[in-house]
């Protein structure tokens, strides 16, 4: 999906320039001189970082001296009570990544690389041991390889409409989790909307990490005419995220949580799609994520002036994470 260009000898990826100019516009509204930082992050991938996750059922000694000497150190250090210790992620301040594992039949993988923003979603859902959990649109599986360091659900539902990110998510999930515990993971290829009607008030928790505009990809797309197609059907996203979250909400038992995300700043995909849920459903409540948020700012820069319920992970240098947007809502 990336233009490449070798100079001198280093991959290079081209910033698109109308979709550039489209965030321009619509992020220096939204976001005002914050906008300035964050677009010096995006359209520079020499910064990017890379966060290491641990595979807690395949992990060999020498991994975390490897990291440690390469240096990286444990994210999200201190008495976090929303942190279980089974989650063990690496991160440092440079950019560059970690060397990816390649998939291999029949052998665990030890870490997944990913952008530590992505843990937000999984830290505010906070799965407890035997809880029923479903992971709306799940591939490419990263937050569902996340959420099973966390603990051990009852019920583990993953679901993935297209067909090729599905083929993706099986192979993460063979990758990373073992067999006894495979055999409680259901993978599912349905349409997330359907979802709460199939299977209504049948778990305690949901994840909706909606398809939305993924601002630092889409920022170096190849394809100009793609990219112009992707701008125009990126005003349909709103639409198809509250017909998600409310499927969700269905699919949730009474008392059960929901944590909405995506990967973009914009406020049309965030911020406004939960107020519309939060409006237009009288059985669901905002749920306060603050302490949360507090507990890992030493990790994130966050847009200031949202609500309890929200945040929003702005890109900085030296902690390049995000763009991340979370919300928490509870069914009552
Ligand atoms: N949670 C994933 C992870 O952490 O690896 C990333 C999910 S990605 C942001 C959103 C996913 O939603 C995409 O894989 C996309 O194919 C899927 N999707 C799009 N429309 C959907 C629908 N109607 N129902 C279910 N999934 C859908």
């Amino acid at each position: 999906e990336q233009v490449e260009n070798r100079t001198k000898g280093k991959l290079q990826k081209q910033i698109c320039q109308v979709v550039l100019d489209h965030f321009e516009k619509q992020y220096t509204a939204e976001l005002g001189d914050a906008w300035t930082s964050v677009r010096a992050v995006l359209t520079n991938p020499l910064c990017w970082q890379y966060a290491v996750l641990l595979n807690k059922f395949s992990q060999p000694a020498e991994l975390e001296n490897a990291l440690h000497l390469k240096g990286y150190h444990p994210a999200f250090q201190g008495p976090l009570p929303c942190l279980p210790a089974s989650l063990k992620c690496y991160i440092r301040r440079n950019p560059g990544r970690f060397p990816a594992q390649k998939h291999q039949a029949g052998k665990l993988k030890e870490y997944y690389l990913l952008n530590a923003a992505s843990l937000l979603p999984v830290l505010a859902l906070e799965v407890k041991d035997g809880e029923d959990v479903l992971d709306l649109c799940a591939a490419p599986g990263g937050k569902s390889v996340a959420m099973l360091q966390c603990a051990y659900p009852g019920q583990f539902h993953c679901n993935e409409y297209d067909d090729l990110r599905l083929r993706w998510l099986k192979e993460t999930i063979e990758s990373f989790i073992p067999d006894p515990l495979i055999n409680l993971i259901t993978v599912s290829k349905l349409d997330g909307r359907q979802i709460g009607d199939l299977k209504p008030e049948l778990y305690d928790k949901v994840l909706i990490d909606a398809p939305c505009s993924n601002d630092r990809s889409w920022l170096f797309s190849s394809d100009v005419q793609q990219a112009v197609l992707r701008l125009i059907q990126r005003k349909e996203l709103p639409c198809l995220q509250v017909q998600l979250l409310r499927s969700g909400i269905k699919a949730l038992r009474p008392g059960g949580s929901l944590v909405y995300s995506t990967c973009t700043l914009s406020k049309a995909e965030n911020s406004d799609v939960i107020n519309l849920i939060l409006n237009s459903c009288s059985n669901v409540m905002p749920v306060d994520i603050s302490e949360m948020a507090k507990a890992v700012s030493q990790e994130f820069t966050f847009l200031s002036g949202t609500q309890h319920h929200e945040l929003l992970v702005l890109p900085e240098k030296g902690r390049a994470w995000g763009p991340m947007y979370v919300a928490k809502l509870k069914k009552m």
